[in-house]
């Protein structure tokens, strides 16, 4: 140990930290700030907060299957892997091709649609659709779907960034065909588009109309969609059990459009299951019109992505649900999640209610069984070389294992094992870790 007069050099204390594995210039900042610190012991933790805070996988045990924080839907780490790819080219003719040739039109065969294109999120597609669309022209839409969503997506601010005018119609409860009709009809009209917004992450209910997109389709400019979840069809024809109960009142792609919206946007995150992206569907004119828009290229999301967006494509044209994380964790039934409490060996089992979250279907949730302990542990689950993110209900840590994957069953289970044992030898009694609860 050096002398308190003495301390060590940065780059002695740095080198010292090398078995953490991180480039040597993190643990060069980590050694400085301890030193400066007037504490070069807390290069260690610091070193090791610097790990925490890249990016890495974690275990969902939070029974929140589309969880913001955790980056939505699950996403598998697929093929090309560390190669080229064919991303802008024709393997026929060896010329230039279009990013937009992969996994759009998939995703258009699979919802029914003419065409699609994918930028980076839906809130970029609806941008790219009233930029391209309505640009210094009017859009309708109504008051009840005046929305905002997710971290400031707010419609009418969405509106006007995009250069269209909004022309609001209706109430915030009530808006009827007669009031869209009315904005259509009025002298000086300049309407280019009927905007029609799910209010993904709120319901109004009570003394409440609203004018479906069958009813819009009919009376004139082109009708566009958010729905925003990415339900590509409300058959779940990929679920071999048939649409879960769950699911219901949810708008789909596939119907949407058949009902006669022109087009449709949605994540690629939420209820399709796939990587953070945005999806506009529908007519190819209109479609086209997008891509051919400058701000295409600047929302157009990278070969990785699109990569991740064709292989859930391909598993819903295959029928192959669980071949997509998010629907093969939703649809698990209850007793084999039961069986693998039991399994775990670690906690007691317990049922609980997963949701579908981030933002869609609210008040919605999922029948589920979790494992339970006694007291806030989720700091310390965090922690673990592979973190477990967990909740605390009434004073119980609950691991949901509706949202855990199989595979990471055994890390679990050793991550509670650990708890209970280090309670242990903190002298605390092991009743009050997994009493049994009524
Ligand atoms: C979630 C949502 C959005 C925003 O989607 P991101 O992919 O997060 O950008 C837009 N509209 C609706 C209706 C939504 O549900």
């Amino acid at each position: 140990m050096a002398p308190p007069s003495r301390p060590p050099s940065v780059d002695s204390l740095a080198r010292s930290l090398a078995s953490t594995g991180l480039p040597h210039p993190l643990l060069v900042d980590a050694a400085r700030e301890a030193i400066a610190a007037g504490d070069p012991g807390s290069a260690e933790w610091r070193a090791a907060a610097a790990g925490r805070a890249l990016l890495q996988p974690v275990i969902n045990a939070t029974g929140v299957l589309l969880h913001t924080n955790l980056g939505r839907a699950p996403v598998a780490v697929t093929s090309t892997g560390t190669t080229y790819a064919n991303l802008e080219l024709d393997l026929d003719d060896g010329r230039r091709g279009s990013r937009q040739d992969r996994a759009a039109p998939l995703l258009a065969r699979a919802s029914g649609a003419e065409a699609a294109m994918v930028v980076n999120n839906c809130a970029a597609a609806v941008v790219l659709v009233l930029a391209a669309l309505a640009r210094g022209r009017e859009v309708v839409v109504s008051r009840g779907e005046l929305v905002e969503i997710g971290g400031g997506f707010r419609i009418p601010e969405v509106l006007e960034q995009s250069g269209a005018r909004m022309v609001e119609v209706g109430t915030t409860n009530r808006t009827r065909l007669a009031d869209y009709q009315a904005a259509i009809d009025r002298p000086g009209a300049d309407v280019t588009l009927v905007l029609k917004v799910h209010a993904s992450n709120y319901r109004i209910t009570g003394f409440t109309e609203d004018v479906a997109v069958d009813a819009l389709a009919g009376i004139g400019p082109p009708v566009v969609a958010d729905i925003g979840s990415g339900l590509l069809d409300a058959t779940t024809p990929w679920l071999r059990s048939g649409p879960p109960a769950w699911l219901a009142g949810e708008p789909a792609a596939r119907q949407t459009l058949a009902a006669g919206a022109h087009l449709v946007t949605f994540s690629g995150d939420k209820l399709l299951g796939g990587p953070q992206a945005g999806i506009i569907a529908g007519r190819a004119d209109l479609v086209a019109a997008c891509a051919r828009h400058p701000l295409a290229r600047a929302l157009r999301p990278g070969g990785l992505v699109l990569n991740a967006l064709q292989e859930v494509a391909l598993a819903y044209l295959r029928r192959h649900g669980d071949g997509i994380p998010f629907w093969r964790m939703a649809t698990t039934p209850l007793e084999a999640l039961r069986g693998r409490a039991a399994a775990l060996g670690a906690g007691r089992p317990v049922a609980c209610a997963a949701v579908t979250g981030g933002g869609t279907l609210p008040g919605v949730e999922i029948s589920s069984v979790g494992v339970a302990v006694d007291g806030d542990h989720t700091a310390t689950l965090r922690a673990g070389p592979r973190p477990v993110v967990a909740r605390v209900v009434d004073g119980v840590t609950v691991c949901d294992l509706r949202t855990v994957d199989p595979s990471d069953d055994a890390v679990l289970s050793r991550a509670l094992a650990g708890l209970l044992s280090a309670n242990r030898s903190a002298g605390d009694s092991d009743a009050a870790l997994v009493s049994p609860r009524p």
